[in-house]
């Protein structure tokens, strides 16, 4: 009665990359979205701020409401998959990829100049 309900639905291409391990990600979303387009000649000069929707003549103008709900639809953290378990802290490697992958025990940095001192057991004492 005082405008135009529209209801859809988006989809879009998603481009970005995992958090995680930074491999790049593509993907779908889909996006939902509900907007009231009052006609104009019901705006009241309250609706005159951005908050309210008009209609244009007889056009809708979709894409501030697209670009909201895709925005919302974004994952704020995107990952490669679900459990990505990330990089190695030591050398950077993808873990996804290198799942076992391991290093030796790093040396204690109060116990390094230890190493220096290691005996040769055959030696003479
Ligand atoms: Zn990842
Ligand atoms: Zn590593």
């Amino acid at each position: 009665m005082e405008g135009v309900l529209v209801t859809g639905t988006a989809q879009a291409g998603l481009d970005g990359e995992c958090v995680r391990c930074l491999e790049p990600i593509h993907d779908e979303i889909e996006a939902r979205f509900q907007e009231l387009f009052v006609y104009t000649e019901h705006q009241t000069p309250h609706d005159e701020d951005d908050e309210v929707s008009t209609l244009e003549g007889d056009l809708v103008d979709l894409e501030p409401l697209l670009r909201d709900a895709v925005v919302l639809a974004l994952p704020f953290q995107p990952l490669c998959e679900d459990d990505c378990p990330g990089l190695c802290i030591e050398c950077g490697a993808r873990l996804a990829d290198d799942p076992d992958h391991t290093h030796e025990e790093p040396i204690d940095p109060r116990w390094a100049g230890l190493a220096e001192l290691k005996q040769d057991p055959e030696a003479p004492e």
